[in-house]
């Protein structure tokens, strides 16, 4: 096996000369230990998932949704892997490999504090120290995060430059990375920036759907008919995917469609960040893929109601399976995957992230009792539940607050 590098024309390494060292160190040590399981890499990474971790996530039967929408539909529960999230997968694999290339320090960017915290728990698993970058406003709205991350003895830096968000904590990251290739491993938090991480960190989630696969099997005897996953970066929607891309299973890649699809292009905002589906082939953080960006090339700044989703690029392999065709771009608007939270709450006993919320809130849309889409959904349907909703709490009740939501309990606290 090779290393993949581009998919079509996306993807490549658009990096400063300073990191090519390193990203080639990168690419040697990912052929090596991930590809060709040298020194029994894979083996020490399936073990430590199993058992650090919590593999094999179950496949659920969602009794209630199957009902409502006349199919098949079917939970695999990331959610339940150690952390509330899928991204540990990626975390682990990543910081596992630094040890196996001898590096002394790990660093890794942030945005919502989902990735940091992954990344904060495997390097205190594998006893290195860590150093997370995270803007200065991410870190005072996700404070819950920023804690997890000191307990689990990793250092967390504020990144001022900007409107202190995700990108410019990656920008930054990079920066770190530029001056300590001998002795640091980057852990990037989804399958963006440039090769060998995309295919890598798509190695790594890839668990996922072989899973899905077999559990699924086990019930069917034949892969599901359809399988749906949520996309900001597309680290979970790749891992869910990758089992199938060679299949007849339809793939459906739900975007955060924010608050409106129309670009405001003088203020540089998009109100949403449905990159896939509307954006426009350019270069980000070391790859050429879809992005959300103006006129002259200038990213904008996008929206979601869910921080996680919230990035104005997608993983390069994304980007071409859609353009290939062979993955249907969607999106969800911030009142559907609320109204989505609420359901899945109500009707399955599962508190999804606010991400994942909006790979129900597709499900309603095109199979619900006022759909409004004239797309026939397979008989079974698989949703990756890539998180549990703990870490949305609180701005769930905010925007629930803001709404007129049909379907939302009342959140009014009583006091004494
Ligand atoms: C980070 C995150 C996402 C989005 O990241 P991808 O790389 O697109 O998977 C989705 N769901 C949850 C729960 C997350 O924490």
């Amino acid at each position: 096996m090779s290393v993949e590098k581009k998919f079509g024309d996306y993807g490549g390494q658009y990096v400063p000369e300073a990191l090519m060292p390193a990203i080639e160190e990168l690419t040697d040590a990912y052929e090596r230990y991930v590809l060709n399981n040298e020194d029994g890499f894979m083996d020490e990474f399936r073990r430590r998932i199993r058992d650090f971790g919590g593999r094999p996530t179950p496949l659920e039967r969602a009794d209630q949704l199957s009902e409502r929408y006349d199919r098949e539909v079917y939970l695999k529960r990331e959610d339940l892997l150690h952390g509330g999230a899928h991204k540990l997968n990626n975390a682990l694999g990543q910081v596992l490999l630094a040890k196996y290339m001898g590096k002394e320090r790990i660093i890794a960017e942030t945005g919502a504090g989902q990735h940091g915290t992954a990344t904060a728990m495997a390097a205190a698993h594998l006893d290195l120290p860590c150093e997370i970058y995270m803007g200065r406003r991410d870190i005072n709205r996700q404070r819950p995060n920023v804690f997890r991350m000191r307990l689990n003895d990793a250092e967390v830096t504020p990144v001022d430059v900007g409107r202190g968000t995700l990108k410019e904590a990656i920008s930054e990251t990079m920066r770190d990375w530029a001056r300590t290739v001998e002795t640091t491993h980057y852990v990037i938090g989804s399958i963006v920036g440039p090769a060998p991480f995309p295919a890598m960190v798509r190695d790594f989630h890839s668990v996922i759907g072989e899973e899905i696969d077999r559990q699924f099997r086990e019930r069917f005897d034949e892969p599901p008919g359809a399988v749906v996953a949520c996309a900001g970066g597309g680290s979970n929607t790749m891992g869910t995917f990758d089992a199938f891309v060679d299949g007849d299973a339809e793939l459906y890649a739900v975007e955060a469609g924010g608050s409106s699809l129309t670009v405001d292009d003088e203020a540089g905002v998009a109100p949403h960040s449905a990159s896939l589906s509307t954006g426009e082939e350019g270069v980000l953080h070391g790859a050429r893929t879809k992005l959300l960006q103006d006129d002259h090339g200038q990213i904008l700044e996008s929206h979601s109601v869910s921080s996680g989703l919230d990035y104005a690029g997608v993983g390069p392999e994304l980007a071409h399976l859609v353009d290939e065709g062979r993955v249907v771009p969607t999106n969800v608007d911030d009142d559907a995957a609320l109204e989505a939270f609420h359901r899945l709450s109500q009707e399955e006993g599962v508190i999804p992230a606010l991400e994942t919320a909006h790979a129900f809130g597709f499900l309603e849309a095109v199979a619900g009792p006022e759909t409004t889409r004239d797309r026939e959904l397979p008989e079974t349907v698989v949703v990756n539940v890539s998180g549990r909703g703990d870490k949305d709490l609180e701005a769930v009740v905010e925007e629930t607050d803001k709404r007129d939501l049909e379907n939302a309990p009342s959140m009014e606290v009583f006091d004494g």
